[in-house]
C-alpha cells in the first residue's frame, strides 16, 4: 500500500481506537482528528520523500568507524536536520521542555510511517526525545536548560546508555563505576557495549544517559543514573573513547557503539540510588516506540509483498498463459494472515499509546493508578506483538516473492534483517514474558489484566463476531488462575511465560480486530480493514489454544527439558 494509503488507515484505526474518549475527558480538546490527519498525512510525505529514499544507503554504506569516530552514510545528517527542523521531535513533549503537547498516541501512529520508510533512521530519534521528557522532569535546572533545547532542537544527541559485557537482561550486575570526587564532580570509568548510536556525525555532542554503580549496595540498589557527555560544551574531550562499532546483521545505519569511559565527567541526575527508577520514564517512552518499529516495517514488507503478487505470473490452466500469484489460495492466506497481524499490531500499538498518555495525564490520583496499572499490562504485550510482526512478516513476505525475496534487489531481506532485533533490544521476548508473569500477574495481583477484561468485555456486544474473542478472554483469565496458583513453583509456571504472553495479545489482538470489523466502516479504507480483522478473527480460537495449552504444560515438560540438558 502507498504511505498515503498508510496513513488513511492510520487515521480510521485512529477514529476508532479505544479509550479515546477517556482521554477527552481527562483533557479536554485534546482529541482533535483534524488536526492529527493533517499531521499524519504531513508525516506520510516526510516518510516517503525524505527518509524512505536514505535507506537503501544506511543500509549498503552503513556507518563507518573511522579514526575512532563514527562517520554516517551520505545524507543522513541532512535527513536527520530536517526531520529536526520540521519539529518531529516535539510533537508528543510537554509546552515546558519545548514541545507541542500533542498525545503519544499521535506520535505513535508518525513513527510507524517513519519506521516503515527506514528503522535505523528513525531509532535516533527515540533516545533524543526520552530523554528530553525525563530531564525535563528529573534534571536539576542547568542541565535541563541546557540540554533540553538542543535535544529538542536535534543539535544534540542521547543515547540511553545501560549494557555491558557482564549486563545485559541483568542490569543488576552493571560494574561501570561513578565516583564523586573532593571537588563534587562525579567521575564515570568502565565499559558499555552495544550502545545505539553511542558516535556519529549527525550532531555536535552526545549526552549518554548512563547507568553506573555509586555505591557497593548490590544489585540495582547500588545504581544511579548519569548524563554523561561526549565532549564539554567547547568540544574538549571528556574521558570518552568510541572503541568500535558492532558489525551487525542489519540496521547498518544505525551505528552500535563499544565506548569506554575513563574518568569521564558526569552528573548526577535524580536521587543517587535510584537510577533504575529515574530512567524507567525514559525506558518506558522507548519501549512504546518499539511498537510502531515492528508494525512499520512489517508495512513495508506486507505492501511489497502484496504488490509482487499481482504482478507475479505462475500457475493456473497450462493451455492458458499463467495467473497472477494473488489468486492462488495459499499465496491468499499467506498475505491476509501478514495483513491481519499488522492491522491488529497497529490497533494494539495505538491502544497501548492511548494508555500511556491517560497514565501521564488523569489528574485523579486513583484513576491514574488504575491507568498506569492498565498501561503495564498492555506495553509488554504491544512491545512484543510488534517485534515478532516485524520480523515474522518480513520473513512471510520472502515466502510470496519466492527466490526473488530472498535476493537484495527486492526489499524484504532487508526488512527481515533489520527486524530480527526488535526482539531483543529494550527487553527480550523472554524477559517481557517474565516480567508479565512475575509483576503484572504475581507481584501486582493480576491488576492490569483484570481491567483489561473488564473494559474488553464491557465493550464486547453479544452478537455472533463476538464470540471468538469472548472465548479467548476466558482461556486467557482461566490461564492466568492457573499461572496464579503456581507461585510456589515459579520455574512450572516461567517454562509457559512466552506462551502466556502470546494468549495475552491474542486476546488483545481479538478485542481489537472486534473492534475493527465493528466499526471500520463500509468504503474502501474500511473493507480492507475490516477484511484483514476479520482473518485475525477466524483463526483465534485456534491460536489461542495452543498458546492456552502451552502456558500451562507445567512439570511434565520441566522434566523433559532438565533430563536433557543435564550436564
Ligand atoms: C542492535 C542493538 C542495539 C542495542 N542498543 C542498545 C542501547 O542503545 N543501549 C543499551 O543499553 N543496550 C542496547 N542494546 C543491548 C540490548 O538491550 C541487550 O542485547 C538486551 O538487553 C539483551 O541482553 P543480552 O544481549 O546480554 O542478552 P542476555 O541477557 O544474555 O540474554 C540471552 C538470552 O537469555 C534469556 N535470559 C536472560 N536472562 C534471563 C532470565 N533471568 N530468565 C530467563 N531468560 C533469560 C534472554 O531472554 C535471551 O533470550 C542493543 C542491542 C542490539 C543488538
Amino acid at each position: 500500500m502507498s504511505y498515503a494509503l498508510q496513513a488513511e488507515t492510520l487515521v480510521r484505526q485512529l477514529e476508532m481506537a479505544p479509550f479515546l474518549d477517556a482521554l477527552e475527558a481527562s483533557a479536554p480538546g485534546i482529541v482533535d482528528h483534524e488536526t492529527w490527519a493533517a499531521i499524519i498525512d504531513h508525516a506520510a510525505r516526510f516518510a516517503c520523500d525524505v527518509i524512505a529514499p536514505l535507506d537503501v544507503a544506511l543500509d549498503r554504506e552503513g556507518a563507518r568507524f573511522v579514526d575512532g569516530r563514527v562517520e554516517t552514510a551520505r545524507g543522513h545528517r541532512a535527513a536527520w536536520e530536517h526531520f529536526a527542523r520540521d519539529g518531529w521531535l516535539t510533537l508528543a513533549l510537554p509546552e515546558e521542555a519545548g514541545g507541542q503537547a500533542l498525545p503519544l498516541t499521535l506520535l505513535t501512529a508518525c513513527e510507524e510511517l517513519f519506521n516503515r520508510a527506514s528503522p535505523a533512521f528513525t531509532m535516533l530519534a527515540t533516545p533524543n526525545r526520552t530523554a528530553a521528557a525525563m530531564l525535563q522532569v528529573a534534571a536539576g535546572p542547568e542541565i535541563r536548560e541546557s540540554w533540553v533545547p538542543r535535544l529538542v532542537s536535534g543539535e544534540w544527541a542521547a543515547t540511553i546508555c545501560i549494557s555491558e559485557p557482564d549486563a545485559g537482561s541483568d542490569v543488576g550486575r552493571i560494574r561501570t563505576r561513578a565516583l564523586c570526587g573532593s571537588d563534587g564532580v562525579w567521575r564515570i570509568t568502565g565499559d558499555k557495549c552495544w550502545i545505539s548510536y553511542g558516535d556519529h556525525d549527525l550532531t555536535t555532542r552526545i549526552g549518554h544517559c548512563m547507568l553506573a554503580r555509586s555505591s557497593d549496595a548490590p544489585g540495582i540498589r547500588g545504581l544511579s543514573l548519569f548524563l554523561v557527555p561526549s565532549t564539554s560544551e567547547d568540544g574538549a574531550p571528556n574521558g570518552v573513547e568510541v572503541r568500535r562499532i558492532e558489525e551487525k546483521l542489519g540496521l547498518h545505519g544505525s551505528p552500535t557503539c563499544v565506548l569506554g569511559f575513563d574518568g569521564a565527567q558526569a552528573s548526577l541526575i535524580g536521587a543517587e540510588g535510584r537510577g533504575l527508577q529515574t530512567l524507567f520514564q525514559m525506558m518506558l517512552l522507548m519501549r512504546l516506540s518499539c511498537a510502531p518499529q515492528g508494525v512499520g516495517v512489517a508495512e513495508a514488507a506486507l505492501s511489497t509483498a502484496l504488490g509482487y503478487a499481482r504482478d507475479r505470473r505462475q500457475g493456473g490452466d497450462p493451455a492458458a498463459g499463467p495467473v497472477p500469484i494473488v489468486e492462488h489460495a495459499d499465496v491468499q492466506r499467506q498475505l491476509l494472515r501478514m495483513a491481519a497481524r499488522v492491522e491488529i499490531g497497529r490497533g494494539i500499538a495505538l491502544a497501548a499509546a492511548a494508555v500511556m498518555d491517560l497514565s501521564e495525564r488523569s489528574i485523579a490520583a486513583e484513576a491514574r493508578a488504575g491507568w498506569v496499572a492498565l498501561a503495564q499490562f498492555l506495553l509488554p504485550i504491544a512491545k512484543d506483538f510488534s517485534a515478532r510482526l516485524g520480523f515474522d512478516v518480513a520473513s512471510e513476505a520472502i515466502q510470496v516473492l519466492g527466490g526473488a525475496g530472498y535476493t537484495r534487489e527486492w526489499p524484504v531481506e532487508r526488512h527481515l534483517r533489520d527486524a530480527r532485533v526488535f526482539a531483543l533490544f529494550e527487553g527480550t521476548t523472554g524477559i517481557q514474558a517474565l516480567d508479565m508473569l512475575h509483576r503484572r500477574l504475581w507481584r501486582d495481583a493480576g491488576e492490569g489484566l483484570r481491567r483489561f477484561l473488564s473494559a474488553a468485555r464491557a465493550d464486547l456486544l453479544d452478537d455472533p463476531l463476538a464470540a471468538a474473542t469472548a472465548r479467548t478472554l476466558d482461556r486467557l483469565e482461566r490461564v492466568s488462575q492457573r499461572l496464579d496458583s503456581w507461585r510456589a513453583k515459579p520455574r512450572d509456571a516461567e517454562a509457559g511465560a512466552t506462551a502466556f504472553l502470546d494468549l495475552c495479545g491474542l486476546a488483545v489482538g481479538g478485542w481489537i480486530a472486534w473492534r475493527l470489523v465493528r466499526f471500520a466502516g463500509d468504503d474502501r479504507i474500511g473493507r480492507r480493514i475490516k477484511g484483514a480483522a476479520r482473518f485475525f478473527l477466524e483463526e483465534l480460537d485456534a491460536r489461542a489454544e495452543v498458546e492456552a495449552q502451552l502456558a500451562t504444560l507445567g512439570a511434565g515438560r520441566l522434566d523433559v527439558m532438565d533430563d536433557y540438558l543435564a550436564p
